[in-house]
């Protein structure tokens, strides 16, 4: 096959520059692997090596720095069949440690050429995530004071299946990227190199001193044998298949008459632990029984049978557009947590709005009429206490009917706790 090369934007980069040999290297490898351009994608971030997808006639893609791998198991997972080759710095790769680490542990087949050349080239020269500590950097002492990672070493800890170290200036560089390339999982092949623009003007760093300090090193020899274990997007795939088919969402039908026009809003407050996104959800469920429109916003802290917890629904007999509470026709106060938490909503309540509120909660001043409910005394307990109210209000046919709300507790429930919710419906509504 022939080359993939872009003529029409053929690789530049300073003169000596290893990611040159690279480009060439990667070619000949796409070549003899018979790969075809339109199944091959080249994904990159910033830096030098970024510029690579654009010297290809494959598929690309580019993006933030240190990024490159996220992209890339997105290609993969979404198109398995394509052959995802990934290149990155040295910069870019400690810039994205944390994505590199999950490539290690995930194991999805893509290929990463990490093009180490010790420094952030493209910017001038910083020190990167591999300066080693002796080495002089544009940005002073600071490599220094840390160590450089070994590229091999760490992905193989991390769980890569295969990790090879070589040079970008020896002759079997093609090679080398073949064999990770035809690796299947996740192959890191670290190809060490010269940034002749910025690097060596500082630093002595030939190739033979390269290949020496490579053959002293351990590891990077490529596959692992401790790390071999099933392709992720294969075992994805078989995963996905063996689960149950998702359930089609529940169809509501309208089977009743609305007792409302227009819109109303209702905002449930109380405390974690009573059930008060549920009883929205039923609300919500029940007026859409009678045909009507409903929205739900919810609000509660990140602790369970703690902190206030709020449910805003609105029902309409039309499309709600703005599904943000302007004035509440019905406060259901229910903890003290969640009244405290929305005092202003009391503020603007109009003359014609309800408050059905438990009796050991302070309410702030309002003009809206005030029930107070005694829970504990109708047997009522605070878990209990939302969907009781919802029984209050369906029973004085505010909002929803009874049959409603039963219809709704149908739909959502089923078997114990459908029988223990209309036991307090029940309840709710004896006296
Ligand atoms: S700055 Fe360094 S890495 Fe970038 S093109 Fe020049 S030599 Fe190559």
């Amino acid at each position: 096959m022939d080359s993939l090369i872009n003529r029409s934007r053929p690789p530049v980069f300073c003169p000596g520059c290893t990611h040159e040999r690279v480009v060439h290297a990667l070619d000949q490898t796409l070549s003899r692997m018979g790969l075809a351009a339109n199944r091959v994608a080249i994904v990159s971030d910033i830096g030098c090596s970024g510029l690579f997808d654009t010297f290809f006639n494959t598929h690309a893609m580019h993006g933030l720095h240190g990024r490159a791998l996220t992209y890339a198991t997105g290609l993969k997972m979404a198109n398995p069949g394509l052959t995802v080759i990934v290149t990155m710095g040295d910069g870019g790769l400690g810039i994205g440690g944390a994505h590199l680490l999950a490539a290690c542990r995930r194991n999805l087949d893509l290929t990463l050429l990490v093009l180490n050349n010790f420094n952030f080239g493209m910017t001038g020269g910083q020190s990167s995530a591999t300066t080693p500590s002796d080495a002089l950097a544009a940005s002073g002492f600071l490599n220094r004071l840390e160590k450089p990672l070994d590229v091999c070493r760490l992905v193989a800890a991390a769980g890569a299946p295969y990790a090879a170290r070589c040079s970008g200036l020896d002759k079997g560089l093609a090679q080398e990227i073949e064999r990770a390339v035809a690796f299947e999982g996740f192959a890191v092949l670290d190809i060490w190199g010269v940034c002749t623009g910025r690097y060596t003007k500082r630093n002595r760093l030939t190739p033979a001193m390269i290949r020496e300090t490579i053959d002293s090193m351990p590891g990077g020899g490529g596959a692992i044998r401790e790390n071999q274990r099933p392709e992720y997007a294969a075992g994805y795939a078989a995963a996905r298949a063996a689960l149950a088919p998702p359930q089609p969402p529940v169809e509501i039908k309208a089977r009743f008459k609305p007792l409302v026009r227009g819109r109303h809003e209702v905002v449930l407050m109380g405390a974690a632990g009573q059930r008060i996104i549920t009883a929205g959800e039923i609300l919500a469920m029940a007026a859409m029984g009678a045909g009507l429109q409903a929205t739900q916003k919810n609000e509660y802290n990140i602790t369970v049978l703690r902190g206030p917890s709020i449910s805003e629904v609105i029902v309409a007999d039309a499309k709600i557009g703005y599904t943000g509470m302007e004035t509440p026709d019905i406060i259901l106060a229910l903890a003290q947590e969640g009244v405290d938490r929305r005092r202003r909503s009391f503020a603007n309540l109009p003359p014609g709005s309800l408050v059905l509120c438990a009796a050991d909660v302070a309410l702030p001043d309002c003009r809206a009429q005030i029930r107070r409910i005694d829970f504990k005394k109708r047997g009522i307990r605070p878990a209990d206490r939302a969907l009781a109210s919802l029984a209050m209000l369906a029973a004085s046919q505010r909002i929803v009917s009874t049959p409603m709300l039963m219809a709704a507790l149908k739909q959502r429930f089923h078997g114990q706790v459908l029988a223990s919710a209309r036991k307090t419906v029940q309840r709710a509504v004896e006296r």
